[in-house]
């Protein structure tokens, strides 16, 4: 059976995971606690479900700890991002991928269990300027 993937917070770059994933023939659930959000991308994944992550009976309610993986994509809220990190890990999900906002909210992202943190706009800065200096790169 194919890996299923929950993304967290549908700004562009949860947006964009959740679209690209779905794209990719996989089965996506995206969460947000925006309704506008919601509307915005009914369309682009399997389920979209308005919630707050960091309400864990809500988590318990969706069968969280049944996905793969879970993206956590809330960015401004460094508290909101924690506090679902936390929660999902002790739900039991395996692979937790967030997005992090400075390298003290990384730090303490790893502490509580996060199995990867990423900075969009620092690791897509670094790509495209390996990339402008590496010739025959297809993709950038
Ligand atoms: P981007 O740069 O990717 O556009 P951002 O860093 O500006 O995003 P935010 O806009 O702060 O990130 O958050 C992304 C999304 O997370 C928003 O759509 C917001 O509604 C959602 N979000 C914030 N808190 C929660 C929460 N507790 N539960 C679910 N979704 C949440």
């Amino acid at each position: 059976m194919s890996k299923q993937f929950a993304v967290i917070g549908l700004g562009r770059f949860g947006s964009s995971v959740a679209k690209e994933l779905y794209d990719l023939h996989y089965e996506v659930m995206a969460i947000d606690i925006n309704e506008e959000r919601i509307q915005e991308n009914v369309n682009v994944v399997t389920h979209c479900v308005q919630a707050d992550s960091t309400d864990e009976t809500a988590l318990k309610a969706l069968g969280i700890r049944n996905f793969d993986v879970v993206v956590v994509a809330i960015g401004q809220n460094i508290q909101a991002s924690i506090l679902t990190t936390i929660l999902l890990k002790e739900l039991g999900v395996e692979t937790i991928v967030v997005k992090a906002q400075n390298q003290l909210h990384a730090k303490v992202l790893y502490k509580i269990g996060a199995s990867k943190v990423v900075f969009p706009e620092r690791d897509m800065g670094a790509r495209v300027a390996h990339n402008l200096v590496t010739p025959n790169i297809l993709d950038y």
